[in-house]
């Protein structure tokens, strides 16, 4: 372990709620739909959060308990019944429907995986009922993704073959092309989790072995070993380094040769080191605190301070699982502070009181700081965008350069009116 200093903080936090990750959940799985189960507070989060979507088809709704629900549980479970009936009959594409749990005490009190079970054995298999909780009370937004693969793992099939699972979100395009590496590579057979059909669930067992792409997936990686895969410990696929040891620790895993792996892998790195170096020019020796929210953090930090330059103030993170990290803090600076949890208050004072070049945090924290003449980032962006491998560096890189150079414009334009 490196000697990155661990704190923890608890106070008033300021992150989106789990719910948040449906908005990427139902683009990757087409076929499944999500109703949360909540209030107008919820329905207003998914559809401004989602509101892209409005001119589409969408693939999520929310199930609103009114007032008369509210009464008595008979009640909510009679009108959930009847908005899940209507949405099948309305939608017969629809495969698996995810009922989504949410704060209101209402909603908390019903149990959902009881109603999941009944309309499961009510629809005899025609569509998969599943449930997990998105609500703010327990989960950040990554976490939302945590639970809806958690809730599917019961689902996938057991097979003793061996095989590589991805397991994460990634975009289409940058899954096809790290499926392809790694069957150049060597590694025939590659399946990834969440699929991109909901029904086509990969198998598992102790052949597996779980390759994390996104370092929020705590749980879903427990019950993945329960299952018998074995879950293999790397930085995650961030930045031409970290993505190169991602993909090492699965090729030693599958017994293939370093000279192999060099060959193959050499060009890539050598190409995207290139493309690096303008955004690493803008970017070292620039000052970088990460507020806490998607638990990207550690993996971001690693990646701007070795590949980009940058000089990290601050790391904070939601949670801190420190196994699935024990990687990624080996690379951190001696003396990084690294804080688990979040007192707003307390971070922004240090936000103020350090006044670093980059923040990056949550949508209702950057408008106020850039007003205070601090550039930020959103975490959010970061979920949403195809960030993942070797290739996709630079543009790593150039997401984190932008609000610099937008700052520095702006700087540059106040000057010449003064
Ligand atoms: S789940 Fe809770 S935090 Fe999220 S939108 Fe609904 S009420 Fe708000």
């Amino acid at each position: 372990m490196s000697g990155a200093t661990l704190l923890k903080e608890s106070g008033p936090r300021e992150v989106f709620c789990g719910l948040t990750s449906i908005v990427w959940l139902h683009r990757r799985m087409p076929d499944a739909f999500f109703l949360v189960v909540g209030s107008r507070t919820c329905a207003h989060l998914i559809q401004s959060a989602a509101g892209v979507m409005i001119f589409a088809e969408p693939r999520f709704g929310t199930a609103i308990l009114e007032e008369k629900d509210l009464a008595g549980l008979a009640d909510a479970h009679e009108e959930l019944d009847r908005v899940v009936h209507d949405l099948l009959a309305r939608r017969p594409e629809i495969r698996t429907l995810f009922l989504v749990g949410s704060c209101p005490s209402e909603v908390i009190k019903l149990d959902l995986a009881r109603v999941a079970e009944r309309l499961n054995s009510k629809l005899n298999g025609t569509v998969r009922i599943v449930n997990y909780s998105g609500s703010g009370i327990e989960t950040t937004f990554t976490q939302g993704e945590d639970g809806a693969l958690k809730a599917l793992v019961p689902l996938m099939p057991t097979s003793q073959d061996e095989q590589l699972l991805l397991v994460g979100t990634l975009a289409n395009a940058v899954e096809d092309r790290l499926v392809k590496l790694f069957n150049r590579l060597g590694i025939t057979k590659v399946s990834s989790f969440p699929p991109r059909q909901s029904t086509n669930l990969p198998s598992v067992g102790p052949g597996t072995r779980v390759l994390l792409v996104q370092p929020y997936l705590s749980e879903t990686a427990r019950l993945l070993k329960d299952r018998g895969a074995e879950i293999l410990c790397a930085p995650f696929p961030l930045g031409v380094e970290g993505s190169m040891l991602w993909m090492q620790t699965a090729t030693s895993s599958f017994g293939i040769k370093d000279s192999t792996v060099q060959e193959i892998l050499n060009p890539l790195i050598l190409r995207a080191r290139q493309a690096l170096t303008p955004y690493k020019e803008k970017l070292t020796g620039k000052r970088l605190f990460l507020l806490p929210e998607s638990q990207l953090e550690i993996p971001l930090a690693r990646f701007l301070n070795r590949e980009c330059g940058m000089q990290i103030v601050e790391i904070g993170t939601p949670y801190l699982n420190k196994e699935m990290m024990s990687k990624e803090l080996e690379l951190l600076p001696e003396n990084t502070v690294v804080v688990e949890g979040q007192h707003v208050e307390k971070q922004l004072d240090r936000v103020r009181e350090k006044h670093p070049d980059l923040v990056v945090c949550g949508m209702g924290l950057a408008n106020p700081l850039e007003a205070e003449g601090i550039s930020t980032k959103w975490s959010i962006e970061l979920v949403f965008s195809p960030i993942h491998g070797i290739d996709q560096s630079s543009d790593l890189a150039e997401l984190f350069s932008r609000p610099l150079h937008r700052h520095e414009l702006l700087n540059r334009k106040q000057l010449a009116n003064a």
